[in-house]
């Protein structure tokens, strides 16, 4: 008898604040998790009031299993004239994917749609349906004319959608001249402007073991933290653990030797895209796509070690683990 037994993890980035003053708070569930805005300055009221609306519009284009969505509808009628948020994160994806050699991939849907994700109806495909939706994946499935998208097998966002939409409430705070917020959406976090003492914000980062832990802390600014991990979705089968981060080589989830990665960087769709990338590289690529690439900070997180880039201020909490400096 096959045991299906499925978890869930609705995790935050812990954020250490204090000091905030005249400060508008909100919780909110959209994009599949719980939302915390946080925000500080004259205006916060109407910034938070914009930051809800633009939350649930991007929602209601991008969720996959809500057949409303643009995206839902691409998947449905193959061509389909798109919004400008929703041509403009295909357009970021692409050549996110691109230039991740396909670690990144949103053509992946036919494959994650067999293993159950996004849906809840978890199952372990067989190796040939697994290679039979291979076929379908691909950049080159999608054709984009003006704001027309073409694809011939599926989409999902799901690896870009909340950093996307953190760049967007970003320009909100921009637009509103917000002091500072801190604003988290499950494994992203933005921190926005320094604390109102002016010290820099510190972000926990989630041990991807030991969930009521933290892995380490990181001191930032104006930067979106992102956390990709195995633990944050899965399921279990006779025994077995398949998590939700999937190989676009073998179709199968990623187990390339990280558990954890996290990106530190003032691009928001940036670092959400490139934690699933990094997840699925592991760490030797990882490291080699993070000296090519220079514009991030990242933290890798191994059955043993957690590894970090010389630019981050990062400090480590569980001294079980070896931290190792990439340079
Ligand atoms: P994240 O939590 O940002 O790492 O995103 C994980 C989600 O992205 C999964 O639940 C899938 O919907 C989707 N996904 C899984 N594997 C990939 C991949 N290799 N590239 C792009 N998206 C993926
Ligand atoms: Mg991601």
């Amino acid at each position: 008898m096959k045991r299906i037994k499925t978890v869930v993890v609705f995790f935050t980035v812990l954020i250490i604040i204090t000091g905030c003053t005249k400060t508008e708070q909100k919780t909110m569930f959209a994009m599949d998790t719980v939302i915390q805005i946080s925000v500080s300055g004259k205006n916060a009221k109407a910034a938070v009031n914009e930051i809800e609306k633009k939350l649930v519009e991007l929602e209601n284009l991008f969720s996959v299993t809500n057949e409303k969505s643009e995206i839902a509808s691409l998947n449905k009628n193959k061509t389909v004239t798109v919004s400008y948020d929703t041509l403009e994160i295909i357009k970021q994806a692409l050549t996110v994917s691109e230039i991740t050699d396909g670690a990144f991939d949103i053509t992946l849907y036919p494959v994650i749609s067999l293993w159950g994700f996004t849906k809840n109806s978890y199952k372990v495909p067989t190796d040939s349906e697994i290679s039979e939706a291979l076929k379908k994946v691909g950049s080159d499935t999608v054709k984009l004319d003006g704001n027309t998208v073409t694809v011939s097998g599926e989409i999902d966002l799901g690896g870009i959608a909340k950093g996307y939409a953190t760049q967007q409430l970003r320009n909100i705070l921009q637009k509103h001249y917000i002091q500072s917020a801190v604003i988290s959406l499950g494994g992203n976090a933005l921190v926005y402007g320094n604390k109102n003492n002016g010290d820099l914000y510190t972000i926990g980062i989630q041990h991807p073991v030991h969930s009521d832990m933290l892995i380490g802390k990181v001191k930032a600014k104006d930067v979106s933290v992102v956390t990709s991990g195995g633990y944050q979705r899965y399921f279990e089968s006779d025994g077995n653990i398949y998590h939700h981060i999937i190989d676009s080589k073998s179709g199968k989830p990623a187990k390339n030797g990280i558990i954890s990665a996290t990106v530190v960087s003032e691009n928001d769709t940036q670092a959400d895209a490139f934690a699933t990338a990094l997840y699925v590289m592991g760490i030797d690529k990882a490291c080699e796509f993070w000296r090519q690439n220079g514009s991030f900070e990242m933290i890798l997180v191994t059955e043993t070690e957690v590894y970090v880039t010389s630019g981050l201020e990062f400090e480590l909490s569980d001294q079980n683990y070896t931290k190792i400096i990439i340079e």
